[in-house]
């Protein structure tokens, strides 16, 4: 007889932590839900449905092979689906590790579900909480630094390895030239695999692994292939290799099938025997233990209605070319969005230096950009995109989360990429038919935000650069001419 139900969302998918760590199959039935509204109700990319639906069913599956009874059910939302797997099961006893969003935190408790704590991270909120209410601006290299503290990872008698906290300078390589990638490998699609692809009708992906014995070969391929060469290229951009020295292990930690403290020690443990440098390693640890902890922190601690901030007041529609890359000309643009459509996923760089970026100079709406981020990456959950998206990509909090905005022209595109060769567009024009979109909307985003930023003292050279620009008025003109041309799909 069971008495308690364990739900189990998308984004929990791992036996050994959350509400299953301590699920014993005599007792306890686990009911997981796949709601109508996670895959019809938006322009849901295919990618992201693909990979998060097949994981779930896989691992619905190795809970049965474990012996517990598994409700698996379709339904129209997540509380439908559960209200109708315990009404069949007669179980009362909801209990579930506190969901990764707002909403289903609220809809579970509507439903007077119990809630452990949630260890997919490796900081809980209360924790993050009493750290940021300590804070008087929230600067991640300040979080990151107490985690490697606390979490003794790369320090030694209180101080970083290598004496430094940070290799950045070491980092920020462009792409190599004459340089030999190796190809990312690819998946070999189950029945299960195929019957998602099929319902979706799309192939199975060749990029996304959906059990935990695939996600492990993910990591052991970054470990052994990788991350050697990970920190010195991590922000470079290259059309020869879309994942370069990438892990690209964010879905399966974001969903589950990997926990970031199993990433990271496998990380440590192959510096520890020696022949990776300290600089690529760092790197790595940085974003898993520093800005990815604290993305889900400042989530819960900014609060539900911090996805509807609009500081900048920018009210244009999204572009086109979000939905059509042929809408543009910008090599980089089309390139990146064109990729995104068939992977759902690009690195950190073209997330916020291409696309944000656009978003950010053009004035975008933050709310429907947010949500097309949120549509078409196989790694965004909620906490993952508000943050990054409405603090990091678009600044429209004001400057909460970051001190200034991340808005560049095209030479910052034009080092770290090899896409402004092949362009139609001149990165070093402001003004011009061929001034790059970038540089030109650069300077006016400047200049239209010049007052929103005359006090911030992160903006002096940036507001003096625009003091400095002889040709201001023939660039506000080209701007109005770019805008107007994004708006149609003709830029
Ligand atoms: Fe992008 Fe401008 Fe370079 Fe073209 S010239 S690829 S639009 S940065």
């Amino acid at each position: 007889m069971k008495t308690k139900l364990i739900f189990i969302p998308f984004d929990h998918l791992n036996k050994d932590f959350g509400a299953l760590k301590s699920a014993n199959p005599k007792t306890d039935a686990i009911a997981i839900v796949e709601s109508k509204r996670m895959t019809s109700g938006r322009a849901w990319n295919k990618q992201r449905l693909y990979f998060l639906i097949s994981s779930a069913r896989h691992f619905a599956q190795e809970l049965r092979s474990a012996r517990f009874e598994v409700h698996y059910r379709k339904a129209a939302d997540t509380p439908t689906g559960l209200k109708a797997i315990m009404k069949e099961t007669g179980i009362k006893q909801l209990v579930c590790a506190e969901p990764s969003s707002f909403v289903q935190y609220r809809q579970l408790k509507e439903l007077g579900a119990e809630f452990v704590e949630n260890d997919f991270f490796l900081t809980s909120r209360t924790l993050f909480t009493s750290w940021a209410e300590a804070q008087k601006t929230f600067v991640m290299e300040n979080f990151y630094r107490k985690q490697r503290l606390r979490l003794g990872i790369l320090v030694k008698d209180g101080k970083p390895e290598g004496d430094a906290w940070n290799f950045d300078e070491d980092n920020r390589l462009p792409p190599p030239k004459n340089y030999s990638w190796d190809k990312y490998p690819e998946t070999s699609p189950d029945k299960i695999d195929k019957e998602v692809a099929k319902e979706l009708g799309v192939e199975p992906s060749a990029y996304w692994e959906t059990t935990r014995v695939g996600a492990l070969k993910r990591l052991k391929v970054f470990v052994d292939k990788h991350l050697e060469e990970f920190g010195p290229y991590e922000d470079a951009v290259t059309t020869e290799s879309w994942s370069l020295h990438h892990s690209v292990i964010s879905p399966y930690i974001n969903n589950g099938l990997l926990h970031p403290g199993e990433v990271v020690s496998a990380v440590i443990a192959k510096y520890k025997k020696g022949g990776v440098p300290l600089n690529s390693v760092e790197g790595f640890v940085r974003q898993v233990i520093g800005w990815r902890e604290y993305i889900n922190g400042m989530y819960w601690f900014l609060g539900e209605d911090y996805k509807h901030k609009n500081g900048l007041n920018a009210k244009r529609k999204l572009l086109p070319l979000f939905v059509e890359p042929s809408k543009t000309k910008m090599n980089c643009v089309a390139n990146e969005v064109e990729a995104i459509h068939n992977r759902g996923w690009t690195h950190h760089i073209p997330r916020l230096m291409i696309l944000s970026n656009l978003a950010l100079i053009t004035g975008t709406n933050p709310q429907e950009f947010l949500d097309w981020m949120r549509e078409q990456f196989v790694d965004a959950s909620e906490w993952v995109m508000v943050p990054n998206v409405i603090g990091m990509g678009v600044h429209a909090d004001g400057g909460q989360m970051m001190t200034k905005p991340y808005a560049a022209g095209g030479a910052y595109i034009s080092r770290m990429t090899n896409y402004c060769k092949g362009c139609a567009y001149n990165s070093k024009e402001r003004t011009g038919d061929t001034a790059c979109p970038f540089t030109t909307l650069y300077w006016d985003f400047l200049d239209r935000n010049s007052a929103a930023f005359a006090k911030n003292h992160r903006m002096f050279q940036q507001n003096n650069g625009l003091k400095r620009l002889s040709d201001l008025p023939e660039v506000r003109k080209r701007a109005q001419q770019v805008l107007k041309g994004l708006d149609k799909g003709e830029i």
